[in-house]
């Protein structure tokens, strides 16, 4: 766990000043978790980067009360309504290829659980257009706007701002 997410911060990372991470137990995992990236030679932080903590609204109400004022997405800035299992999500999809990747040696069945991943993110990315018919365009904008263009100031349209 640790290695995978300090592994992705410290990729192409450029510019984005703040991480929000959910994992189903945050409350524990970040207990600790500095001291045991200050104490590996493997796990680094990016030094700019302010890192937010938050369980998915899927788990958090299994959680104690404490938990759910710390960690709820709700309650972060920039969480908003977010469930946090988007890879928990893949698992059903998943499942039905399982018949035929059983068989598969190691490689060949992560290919192929690769090739299925990439097409769910493919089927999101264009599913963006439906997203704007349905008439949550301009929340749309200011996400697409902000990972474009994150020092811009906001207000201004997108494809018109530039990078200050
Ligand atoms: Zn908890």
């Amino acid at each position: 766990m640790d290695y995978s997410i300090f592994k992705a911060l410290n990729f192409n990372m450029g510019g984005i000043e703040v991480a929000l991470i959910c994992y189903n137990v945050m409350c524990q995992w970040s207990v600790h978790m500095k001291d045991r990236v200050t104490g590996s030679r493997y796990l680094r932080i990016p030094d700019s980067l302010e890192l937010r903590f938050g369980i998915g609204l899927f788990h958090i109400h299994g959680h104690q009360d404490t938990c759910l004022a710390r960690y709820s997405p709700s309650f972060i800035e920039g969480g908003r309504q977010i469930d946090g299992e988007t890879i928990e999500m893949l698992w059903a999809p998943l499942n039905e290829i399982s018949r035929s990747t059983r068989g598969m040696l190691t490689l060949h069945r992560r290919e192929v659980i690769d090739d299925h991943m990439n097409d769910s993110n493919w089927k999101k990315l264009i599913d963006l257009g439906r997203l704007l018919l349905a008439g949550i365009a301009l929340e749309l904008t200011e996400i697409m706007q902000s990972m474009l263009y994150p020092n811009t100031t906001a207000g201004c349209s997108l494809g018109q701002c530039s990078a200050q």
